[in-house]
């Protein structure tokens, strides 16, 4: 089976042919500068190919990606009906949506529904998933939703202690985000650990970060909230902050509530804390090494954050039997998992400095008497959405 994994942003869009079963991806690529000129670059295993396409409109990025897909030289099937569906990547689905689905006419309204949830990315999934209906329309389409894996948080994690009417009528309260990669974590480590009735918690470290508590395979808390700005710190976003940050700094700097949350989401983070030096862990590791102070202070911020909220889920959980790293920082901070590590001895958790030293690859990486298996699992969103995609797909045939 080939699905087609399809995550459209507002200016971009990445895509992926895969088998589900296997994990082989056949070709992947990226359209970018949509409604701009445009840009395809389209990679077949180590083969790269760059081309100047216009793309006034998502359509013509869709169009695009079908063209080199079945193109004689640089593709890698003969006829558009190769492929046998398409799984979209949707930012948020806010209550409408548990679980993945195939799109139809009342999908689409409810991921409309959902838009002031997710102003940004919703539109822009939209645009993605009427291209490829345009252009593919015998094909199915799935819609995976970055918040559904965690719908199962129960009323306790997801309410927030505001008066209810915000809730009710606004649908105000945690939704998390970063679902899919937590659920392929989940799964993954279940079949590592050889059981699914355990109590972990998932680290996803990346430019982004959010974590989750995690029991049997389903969600029961995470520290993102109704948008990605909450939780640990992150590259450029503070994660949690009074409110009252944005009150004092609006009224000091005469600056309106967008242009703060502006500041909260892409100036902050490391990046804010290393005095503008960098939101990539590689150039604060370096700075710190060098002596900055800095930068030392961003990472150990983070380290201490991560390492609190891995408490807070233990306790939530009363007690964890796994601890997973992911994404970028997860799969590849050794000094990141170490230090972490370190705040965690006092429940038992330890890990091997020589197993540690390694750098994206599936491994157990606690010590044998640890109270706690300490893994690194590498993330795979796109296999999870094109697994998602061929278990809907099949079961509708
Ligand atoms: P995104 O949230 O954008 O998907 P990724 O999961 O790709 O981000 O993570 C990107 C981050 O991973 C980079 O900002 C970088 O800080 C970090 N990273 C990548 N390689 C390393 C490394 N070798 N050591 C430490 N951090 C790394």
């Amino acid at each position: 089976m080939n699905v087609l994994v399809i995550n459209a942003g507002s200016s971009s869009l990445k895509y992926q042919l895969m088998n589900p079963e296997t994990g082989d991806v056949s070709a992947k690529g990226l359209c970018e500068r949509i409604y701009i000129d445009g840009r395809l670059t389209h990679k077949v295993g180590d083969k790269k190919v760059e081309k100047d396409i216009p793309m006034p409109t998502h359509a013509e990025a869709i169009q695009a990606v079908l063209g080199i897909l079945v193109d004689p030289v640089d593709g890698v099937i003969k006829s558009v009906d190769e492929i046998d569906a398409v799984g979209h990547r949707v930012l948020h689905g806010g209550m409408e949506f548990s679980d993945s689905c195939i799109i139809d006419d009342e999908v689409i309204a409810a991921i409309e529904k959902c838009i002031p949830l997710g102003p940004l990315h919703n539109p822009a999934n939209l645009m993605g998933i009427r291209a490829c209906q345009a252009v593919m329309p015998k094909t199915p389409q799935v819609a995976v939703f970055d918040t559904a894996f965690h719908m199962t948080m129960p009323p306790k994690a997801y309410r927030y202690a505001i008066p209810t009417e915000y809730y009710k009528n606004d649908d105000i309260r945690r939704y998390g985000f970063h679902g899919t990669s937590h659920k392929y974590i989940a799964r993954r480590a279940a079949a590592l650990v050889g059981k699914t009735d355990f109590k972990m918690v998932n680290c996803h470290l990346g430019n982004g970060s959010s974590m989750s508590a995690i029991k049997d395979g389903k969600c029961v808390d995470t520290t993102m909230g109704l948008s990605p700005l909450a939780g640990v710190p992150m590259g450029t976003r503070s994660g949690d902050i009074d409110a009252c940050v944005v009150q004092f700094i609006c009224n000091k700097y005469n600056m309106s509530v967008d242009e703060c949350l502006n500041m909260l989401n892409k100036k902050s983070g490391v990046l804010g804390l290393s005095d503008g030096l960098s939101s990539d862990f590689r150039d604060l590791e370096a700075g710190a090494e060098q002596g900055n102070e800095a930068c030392k202070l961003a990472l150990e911020k983070f380290y201490y954050e991560v390492a609190k909220y891995v408490g807070a889920y233990a306790a939530a959980l009363n007690g964890i039997d796994v601890l997973t790293f992911t994404a970028g920082v997860g799969e590849n901070g050794i000094t990141t998992r170490q230090a972490v590590c370190d705040y965690l001895g006092f429940m038992g958790v330890k890990i091997d400095p020589e197993k540690n030293k390694i750098r994206g690859k599936e491994t157990l990486i606690s010590t044998p008497d640890s109270k706690v298996q300490v893994w690194i699992i590498p993330t795979n969103e796109e296999l999870m959405i094109a697994q998602d995609t061929a278990e809907l797909v099949n079961a509708a045939k």
